[in-house]
């Protein structure tokens, strides 16, 4: 499967615009990392690709088909977990994924919610009611519904919302699994979600895409601006860490110019988000 958006812009009808005049492409098989604060235009850009809604500028194409001649296409094709994700409190999680399978129109039904079922560890809740689960049994119903089918294209919105940090590492694996012979794409806040599973992250903000490349060239592209120092920075600076050690606190700052008593360290992942967004607020200022 492959995916092309070009000049892609949203402006919704209230007039804020959430997405501008991006580009990008997209081939499985790859699992796509999408970072970025609230508001940065994840979801948007999302809800667009499972056309939920249109865009008001630019085109989207799905295997070198319109999106709007290919959405059955992609349907069929597509599994997708939304931010906000509405369950029928009622139904057992059984009941509910057998609903969701019939409305996909997927056939063996019982075969594919019992593999989705082990996949995302609920086979103790297959009789439970939704309504007893708890946030994150409830998020893993979700995930379990998008892998219904075993759909080429998965799209998460913040998937490991409200898991707890086992859980999570459960579902970097099943991801990063999926993405062997699929296209995914995962929203999230959390950058250990994606330093360790993604193999292309894209940064959003302002509803521009402000990074596209692998984990390794982002880190790359903040080596000489992160630092470390003991007492207090010579020179203004964002501080990102204290630790305590047995000499004192040592701290870690990301900085273009970087405090001349700071040693400079290799950069993290999230380090290197974080220097991107400063560089962006820096430009936003001046
Ligand atoms: P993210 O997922 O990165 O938090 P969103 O795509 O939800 O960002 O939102 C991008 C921008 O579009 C935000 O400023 C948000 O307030 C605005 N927005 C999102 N949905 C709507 C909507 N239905 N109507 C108007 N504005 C919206």
């Amino acid at each position: 499967m492959n995916i092309n958006i070009t000049g892609l812009s949203m402006t919704y009808p209230n007039g804020k615009t959430a997405l501008d005049n991006i580009s990008l492409h997209m081939e499985s098989p790859h699992l796509i990392g999408l970072l970025g604060p609230n508001g940065a235009g994840k979801s948007t850009l999302m809800k667009l690709l499972t056309a939920a809604l249109l865009p008001t500028k630019g085109s989207i194409r799905v295997n070198d088909t319109p999106l709007d001649k290919a959405e059955r296409l992609l349907k069929s094709q597509l599994g997708y977990l939304p931010q906000s994700f509405g369950l029928y409190d009622e139904l057992t999680v059984f009941q509910f994924l057998d609903y969701m399978a019939a409305l996909k129109g997927i056939r063996d039904s019982k075969s594919t919610i019992d593999r989705v079922i082990a996949q995302t560890n609920l086979t103790e809740k297959r009789r439970a009611q939704i309504r007893t689960l708890s946030g994150g049994q409830r998020q893993r119903v979700g995930i379990a519904q998008a892998l219904l089918g075993n759909p080429a294209f998965l799209i998460f919105d913040e998937p490991t919302v409200g898991l707890d940090p086992e859980e999570r590492v459960h579902f970097r694996n099943l991801f990063s699994q999926a993405a062997q012979d699929k296209l995914v794409l995962l929203s999230t806040h959390i950058i250990e979600d994606v330093q360790s599973i993604c193999n292309q992250i894209l940064v959003m903000n302002h509803g521009n895409i402000l990074f596209s490349g692998t984990p390794e060239d982002m880190i790359v592209s903040a080596s000489g601006h992160v630092g470390v120092f003991e007492g207090a920075p010579e020179t203004d600076c964002e501080i990102t860490s204290r630790i305590n050690t047995a000499k004192g606190i040592l701290c870690r700052c990301v900085a273009e110019k970087l405090p001349r008593n700071a040693r400079k360290v290799e950069p993290t992942l999230e380090d290197a988000y974080l220097y991107l967004m400063q560089k962006e607020t820096e430009k936003c200022v001046s």
